[in-house]
């Protein structure tokens, strides 16, 4: 099959055929016709996140991307649920064991058990891609491929960000969330699917065309980052802070404008380089801050937001189409933030 190879850390990936992979027990094999594109592509193909690159390098894992659509096309042994010919979602979470204290306490993302697509088996640059039967996101007939591509991993994780408001924050509808990052890949979702859910969105993000498209996706107030402490502060404060912005900075303004007892839910994950959050447990203690993480986001998440998504409430902004072979460019543009919303590829 084709595929999208690392052959060297953040050097322009080697477009090759490779061996096809085959359908293990559980699994399906899907003939992908789309995958998107995540900031989370970028730090790997740099080979920035150490724990992830120590694992493909001991697993010979070299294809990346984990927001595959397609069609299955084998089955392995076991599969009873999903059949040939099912158009099904390749996410980020390739595999858990359903049956740890971690998976039966609700959170399989935390499973010691899991499979990660593009970390422990191979990613969705390529034309066939294998999948857990438990993980493979049945796609609703009334969405495309590329609008389905994105919500694998940055909507789902978006919305699954913004579900901690109510179920691990207690927060009703009509308080304010502080999206930090509110432009990017997941905040643009995570602003539309707060609203659609009742919050008042103040959204955050750099530089005046991101602040305007943040209005344009229902913002009730648009920052830059250079006013938004002060801005924020004016309201009041907000009743919880999303961050998604993969930054320190990110997060040390989230605990800046969110009010006492409110919360901050963790999402993007900054370059270790950047160093530890400088917080200390007694202003957490304080200020009454909780600090609620989250990633990614697993079966019912996926049902959930495709009904937001079924009644027109959350749509992606789709800003590059394009094939395995200006992946890298992509790529690269991608860490240089030149271009707003998601990209996908065609296989
Ligand atoms: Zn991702
Ligand atoms: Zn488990």
């Amino acid at each position: 099959m084709r595929a999208a190879v690392v052959r060297e850390w953040g050097k322009p990936l080697v477009i090759e055929e490779v061996p096809p992979p085959h359908a293990g027990a559980g699994d399906v094999r899907v003939r992908l016709r789309v995958s998107g594109v995540c900031h989370s592509d970028v730090h790997q193909w740099k080979g920035g996140w150490p724990a992830e690159r120590a694992v493909m390098e001991s697993l010979g894992i070299r294809i990346l991307g984990h927001e595959g659509v397609g069609v299955v096309d084998e089955l392995g042994a076991g599969v009873t649920r999903v059949r040939i010919g099912d158009r099904v979602g390749v996410p980020w979470m390739n595999s858990w064991c359903g049956s740890c204290d971690v998976c039966l306490t609700g959170y399989p993302q935390w499973c010691p058990n899991s499979r990660t697509t593009s970390v422990s088996v191979n990613g969705t640059f390529a034309e066939l891609a294998t999948v857990s039967e438990r993980a493979a996101v049945a796609i609703p007939a009334s969405m495309d491929d590329a609008d389905a591509a994105p919500l694998m991993c940055a909507g789902v994780t978006a919305y699954g960000a913004v579900r901690r408001l109510a179920s691990e924050l207690r927060m009703p509808p009509g308080k304010i969330v502080a999206v930090v990052g509110g432009a990017g890949g997941l905040g643009h979702y995570a602003i539309q699917i707060a609203r659609a859910l009742g919050y008042r969105v103040a959204g955050v993000d750099v530089g005046p065309e991101r602040v305007q498209f943040m209005a344009t996706l229902g913002a009730e107030w648009a920052f830059d980052v250079s006013e938004a402490k002060a801005e924020i502060r004016k309201l009041g404060g907000a009743d919880a802070s999303l961050v998604f912005t993969p930054k320190i900075a990110g997060y040390e303004l989230a605990l800046k404008v969110t009010r006492l007892v409110g919360g901050v839910v963790a999402v993007g994950i900054p370059d270790p380089s950047e160093g530890p959050l400088p917080v200390t447990p007694s202003s957490l203690i304080t200020h009454g801050t909780r600090v609620i993480p989250t990633s990614v986001g697993v079966t019912h998440e996926f049902d959930e937001l495709f009904r937001l998504y079924d009644r027109g409430l959350v749509q992606g902004h789709l800003a590059r189409r394009g094939t395995l072979d200006d992946l890298s460019r992509t790529l690269q543009d991608m860490a240089e933030a030149k271009y707003v919303g998601r990209a996908v590829v065609a296989l």
